[in-house]
């Protein structure tokens, strides 16, 4: 198959919007920006082995793609419109594009997101979105505006993606995924394995689909100082907002929202761990003054998605995580970061 049939396929299943001028097929992209909104722009990389499994489902990896952009712009409180697509694949293969394709489509039309080009090269496996988002003027939420005193909030549940990892890496090369000292927790007893297998399907469906907040975030406007959307793990997402703001921040691990699955398949102090600094949530971290916690507990119930206040912003440059007695926690690792030993 060749690069411009692989084009056609893509252009097939592009949504469409009536602000696309000129889409697919062109040197560039004409698109017609509403008067009075200002462009957001968001590109994230996923490289096969480094930012999801090789042996991912090629569906999972365009639902995935997708996602993580869309969870920046969640985070910035815009509204995603457009998006180009850059793939790198070691060899022209219908069928995983088809797959590929499915899973992407179906987060782009649920956001109504128009796909308006790309490139198309050989080389190892990379998936590279730019995405477009509108935003109001002066209204995006940054990372530099968390005030002394505001609270901390993060959307849904932490460390699903992190235990689904972990799980994984365990099952391959035991000593990698030791994040600390407790070993997993699932139940491993003869006629338990379908209990086990249910429990690690549902970690691994956080990992391969996450869900950006993308409705969240734009109603958080007006009610957040900072934001910032959670993929290198909380304490290290959180600290680029206290970076940015001049500020330091508490949080109390005992706070942090788990799922029921998560909580059946680790126990303290691991699943803390997997919470606090694993990686992969594409959930909202953001400040607010606490005065707007009744308007931000009407947001979640109206969402459906528990939102869950896990700390303060206070004077100072660190990020402490506090555990019950008021001890400082200790993690074993920060965040993950590429390019580090
Ligand atoms: P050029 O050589 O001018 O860059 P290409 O041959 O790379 O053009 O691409 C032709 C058209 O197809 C362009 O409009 C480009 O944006 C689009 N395109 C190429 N690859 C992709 C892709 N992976 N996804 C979406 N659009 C793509
Ligand atoms: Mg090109």
């Amino acid at each position: 198959m060749a690069e411009f049939d692989l084009i056609d396929r893509i252009r097939a299943r592009a949504v469409v919007r009536d602000d696309v001028v000129l889409g697919i097929g062109d040197d560039g992209a004409v698109l017609q920006v509403p008067p009075g909104r200002q462009l957001v722009v968001a590109t994230d990389t996923l490289n096969s082995g480094v930012h999801f499994p090789v042996d991912t489902a090629p569906a999972d990896i365009g639902w995935k793609a997708l996602a993580v952009n869309l969870s920046d712009l969640a985070a910035m409180g815009a509204e995603p419109a457009w998006c180009t697509l850059s793939l790198s694949l070691p060899e022209p293969d219908e069928q995983w594009l088809d797959g590929f394709l499915d899973g992407f489509g179906e987060l782009a039309t649920l956001h109504g997101l128009a796909l308006v080009g790309g490139d198309t090269t050989r080389g190892p496996l990379s998936i590279s979105v730019t995405l477009h988002g509108l935003v109001e003027p002066g209204r995006a939420l940054r990372r530099d505006a968390a005030k002394a005193g505001d609270d901390v909030w993060v959307t849904g549940t932490l460390g699903d993606a992190a235990a689904a990892l972990a799980l994984l890496q365990e099952r391959h090369t035991p000593a990698l995924a030791m994040v600390c000292e407790a070993g997993p927790m699932l139940p491993a007893a003869a006629g338990q394995e379908s209990a086990a297998r249910a429990l690690h399907e549902q970690l691994q469906a956080r990992l391969d689909r996450p869900v950006p907040r993308v409705a969240i975030g734009r109603t958080l406007q007006g009610i957040a100082h900072a934001a910032i959307d959670l993929s290198d793990g909380l304490l290290s997402d959180l600290g680029h907002i206290c970076a940015a703001s001049g500020l330091g921040a508490e949080v109390d691990l005992d706070a942090l929202p788990a799922s029921a699955a998560l909580r059946d398949a680790f126990q303290p102090p691991r699943r803390h761990a997997l919470q606090a600094i694993g990686g992969d949530d594409y959930e909202l971290c953001f400040t607010a003054p606490p005065k707007m916690a009744g308007r931000i507990e009407t947001i979640a119930a109206d969402a459906g998605v528990p939102i869950t206040r896990i700390g303060r912003i206070v004077p100072g440059d660190r990020v402490r995580a506090l555990q019950p007695d008021g001890q400082d926690w200790v993690p074993p690792r920060t965040g993950y970061t590429h390019f580090q030993d």
